[in-house]
């Protein structure tokens, strides 16, 4: 009996039967006819977004940027960076040259922004960005020079121009009083001032999607999409002028900061979220906000998983139905765990240590099934990113009115890029939600503030020409 139990238990853990697992978590498990139906949902956001009449009640907010074109090759200079709001406050000095070898020459530094910082006061915030500026701009030695600064701020802003940009909310793991409806340019050009021992001439803000196309737009001329795919995500596109009722003019197109993390916050989306989505909304910074973004994006992942493992534990479907203390624990899965667990070769040994650590004393059956757990999860969000992602690249096809879409998506984010199996899975969801395309996706090998000089380097030659 015992051999025959030991045998038995070998062959699970080999050809382990997951098909439970399966029907455990179907709700999470999307068929193409419900992808498909969630970028039809999605395409009517990005309409209410742009429309006039619709623009104040849609949940997809559709932000206008003042971005008008990617970058041409005409740009040149020397710029600093700031970027804020994505895993790591980073300062940089960007230099485009006309140089053919290397145009782009950049240094940067990571700063860190203390908790007590991102849960402070405007104040704080701006004094300590203002501060990192100051510090940085003497290493490099440049705290006499009053040089053009571009802003990647990674939050939902409304623009009425380059260098205006005012806070909709706060997003992510940043709660700071004070800045909501303000001018974040504003709030830093003071904070300089007070300090008085340097200069800055803050030109733009942009987000970071549109800091990534603009950097993949460099090296690619056909990149007019930006996605970001991180602690966050949200995307950015090519929008024809014409159809973007707030703004003047009808010739050209504007890159649009879609902020989709919030779709489904009028509710859209409540037949798709889960009792575990609804857990995290409500022990959120933002309860109510942000749904579709606590559902793909980064931030949320490893305590998705949690959550699951959590309830199966309790039922019995797992660890014998062991739960530990550091299982009942916010954060103890972290995204970068599900990122481990899912790696092909040594997935399930991280797994093991994984769940050692958290004390339930994984069997070998646990460790598989708790992987299906976390490619469940992370499917999941690479789903819902290519059906987002698919209703704005055929709106693109329609906007040019061609049979077949040629077009580069620039992509950024940690998510994307540690995860072993997502990239992969969203292409490859993404070409067969739109098939009618030949979508080139480009990792933007250095982040968003090349990019945020770019539009800095466009801003300051018109200023530059309206001067002189
Ligand atoms: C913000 C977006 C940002 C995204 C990725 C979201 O929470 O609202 O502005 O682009 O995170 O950083
Ligand atoms: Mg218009």
């Amino acid at each position: 009996l015992v051999v025959s139990g030991h045998t038995l238990y070998i062959n699970k853990s080999i050809g382990f039967d997951l098909t439970c697992i399966d029907k455990y978590l179907y709700s999470m498990r999307f068929s193409d006819e419900t992808l498909h139906d969630i970028k039809c949902r999605f395409r009517r956001e990005l309409e209410n977004g742009l429309g006039r009449d619709t623009n104040t009640t849609a949940t997809v907010k559709m932000l206008p940027t003042f971005v008008r074109s990617i970058p041409d090759g005409s740009e040149k200079g020397d710029f600093l960076a700031l970027d804020l709001g994505g895993s790591n406050f980073r300062i940089l000095r960007v230099k485009v040259t006309q140089d053919k070898k290397q145009p782009v020459q950049m240094e940067s530094l990571v700063y860190e922004t203390p908790e007590d910082i991102i849960h402070g006061s405007g104040t704080q915030l701006f004094d300590h960005v203002a501060e990192c500026l100051g510090d940085f701009m003497e290493k490099q030695k440049i705290k006499d020079k009053k040089l053009p600064v571009g802003f990647t701020f990674s939050f939902p802003c409304a623009q009425t121009k380059l260098d205006e940009a005012v806070l909709v909310t706060w997003t992510k793991k940043f709660k700071v009083s004070g800045v909501e409806g303000m001018d974040v340019v504003k709030l830093l050009n003071k904070a300089i001032k007070k300090r008085g021992d340097y200069e800055a001439d803050i030109m733009a803000v942009v987000n970071d999607t549109t800091g990534t196309m603009m950097t993949c737009g460099f090296d690619d001329q056909r990149c007019e999409v930006g996605i970001i795919i991180g602690t966050g995500t949200n995307a950015c596109y090519m929008e024809e002028l014409r159809h973007i009722d707030l703004v003047e003019g009808d010739e050209g197109r504007m890159c649009i900061n879609t902020e989709w993390g919030a779709f489904g916050d009028d509710g859209s989306l409540e037949d798709l979220r889960t009792e575990f989505d609804r857990e995290i909304d409500r022990g959120s910074l933002n309860p109510g906000k942000q749904l579709f973004e606590k559902m793909a994006s980064g931030m949320f992942m490893g305590e998705l998983v949690r959550l699951i493992l959590v309830k199966m534990a309790k039922e019995g479907l797992l660890f014998e139905g062991r739960i530990t203390p550091e299982l009942l624990t916010k954060g103890k899965i972290e995204t970068k765990h599900v990122s481990a667990i899912e790696k092909s070769k040594e997935g399930l040994t991280k797994c093991k240590e994984i769940l050692t650590r958290l004390g339930v004393e994984p069997s070998q059956e646990d460790c598989v099934a708790v992987q299906h757990v976390c490619t469940i999860v992370s499917f999941r969000s690479a789903n819902l990113i290519a059906a987002t992602l698919g209703g704005i690249l055929t709106r693109l096809k329609d906007n040019k009115g061609v049979a077949r879409l040629r077009t580069t998506v620039g992509i950024d984010g940690s998510m994307y890029k540690m995860h072993p199996q997502y990239a992969r899975r969203l292409h490859k969801t993404v070409r067969r939600l739109v098939p009618d395309s030949d979508v080139r996706f480009l990792l933007s090998e250095s982040g968003s503030a090349k990019g945020a000089a770019m539009v800095t380097a466009v801003a300051y030659r018109l200023a530059d020409q309206t001067q002189s």
